[in-house]
């Protein structure tokens, strides 16, 4: 944060609760319904027609500007007294997994949405211009990788990579990236909606998600908000094991070079390592084998090769390379590991942190400091501007499931530190 302006009594915004609920309920009607998830891929007519019927609330009501970028995210911009000073941005994304919850991304839209008529609503100015953005395909479900969106949007020349990436019935994004352009266009001028043209990597103030947990710290500690400082790092390994084809029946034991059973001690070893972590008090450690497969894949064949992914993630950098080291030790002799991926921790900004918590601490709300387990777009964001994250229980942790679910009293807590917040850092005027 560029702001020296530190009001003596922190600015507190009253948000309509009822209001929130009410239209993340609606938006959920696009796709689905809040007891039978939603299915709202990125980019389909159903998203798009969910997008417009956003932009539509604000498209027309003066003070509002809408506008897409070159990755078809969606901005609703409120405009500042100073709208040249570098602005506040919240939001998160409303794509969904093939069938997802009602909340997932949208929480995060909404919550952004709902501080802007909360700041109507009170006849509020800011010095700074706030902008709620909806993040292009998230998810990843539909195109390969996710994150597109906000990763475009602070790297503009990471766009033309995405852009010839095809779905699963041969659509490149660049088509269902030009159809939405296209569209939001023509609902513009059907709707007389005042419009800009969103720039990327343009300067940026704060910026601040709220997000669902999609998992059970928040609701087995009993508490209402999580402040997280940091999204946990990531590595993915692919591991193939090699052996000899042999016959089950007629292969003594000490005859055999049997790539399962050695693959399945490996795994073994991996997985007792991170409950022996867990037991010592680190539950931090996740480590996941998520796919298997084995060759010659047969009933009555030794296998000959088995090949096995491994998701490795914790916040602490020595850590996953203490994982490192031990895979490559453990693994039996010939055996190819492949790292395919290694995202390092992002830490957010301790003084936004600081902020959000203490803003959650005037509300009375049981809150923790927390580190996200999942990727979110303030994780491409956090490279280009102070960012911190809110994160509202989820009820058995389940996410990307119909049954996804958080409290009403929980996101309307959310939402009301994230309206706190924002209206400290967009400065209200006196
Ligand atoms: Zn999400």
């Amino acid at each position: 944060m560029t702001s020296t302006a530190s009001p003596t009594t922190p600015p507190q915004l009253p948000i309509d609760g009822a209001r929130l609920i009410e239209r993340l309920s609606a938006l959920a009607s696009f796709g689905g319904s809040v007891k039978s998830g939603v299915a709202r891929e990125s980019l389909t007519p159903t998203e798009l027609a969910a997008r417009h019927w956003l932009a539509a609330h604000y498209a027309t009501r003066p003070g509002y500007l809408v506008g897409v970028d070159a990755a078809a995210n969606l901005h609703i911009r409120r405009l500042g007294q100073y709208d040249e000073l570098p602005f506040v941005m919240t939001g998160s994304h409303i794509d969904t997994q093939p069938l997802g919850g009602w909340l997932d991304g949208a929480f995060g839209v909404m919550a952004g949405l709902e501080v802007f008529d909360a700041l109507d609503d009170a006849g509020l100015r800011t010095r700074r211009s706030l902008q709620v953005v909806a993040w292009t395909n998230e998810e990843g479900s539909r195109f390969s990788p996710g994150l597109m969106g906000s990763q475009a949007y602070v790297q503009p020349q990471a766009l033309a990579g995405y852009l010839p990436v095809c779905d699963a019935r041969g659509e490149s994004f660049g088509q269902a990236r030009d159809t939405a352009l296209h569209a939001f266009d023509q609902a513009a001028d059907a709707g007389g909606w005042s419009c800009f043209a969103p720039e990327p990597a343009q300067p940026v103030h704060a910026y601040v998600e709220a997000h669902i947990e999609q998992g059970p710290v928040l609701e087995r500690e009993g508490l209402a908000l999580g402040i997280v400082e940091a999204i946990q790092g990531v590595r993915w390994y692919q591991v193939v094991v090699p052996g000899r084809c042999a016959h089950a029946g007629t292969t003594p034991l000490v005859d055999r070079d049997d790539a399962q059973a050695k693959a399945i001690a490996l795994a073994h070893a991996l997985l007792s390592h991170a409950a022996e972590a867990a037991q010592a008090g680190d539950d931090a450690l996740r480590v996941t084998i998520g796919r298997w497969a084995c060759q010659p894949d047969a009933i009555n064949t030794i296998a000959d090769r088995v090949s096995f992914t491994v998701d490795l993630r914790h916040p602490d950098a020595h850590v996953r390379d203490a994982f490192d080291r031990l895979l490559r030790r453990l693994a039996p002799d010939g055996s190819q590991i492949t790292l395919l991926q290694d995202k390092t921790t992002t830490a957010f900004d301790p003084a936004l942190v600081t902020l959000l918590g203490e803003a959650a601490e005037r509300r009375g709300l049981a809150a923790r400091r927390m580190v996200s387990g999942a990727f979110h777009d303030a994780m491409p964001l956090a490279g280009h501007a102070p960012t911190a994250m809110l994160f509202a229980p989820s009820l058995r942790g389940v996410s990307h499931h119909p049954e996804e679910h958080t409290h009403s009293a929980d996101l309307v807590a959310c939402t009301q530190v994230l309206a706190d917040g924002l209206l400290a850092l967009a400065e209200p005027m006196r």
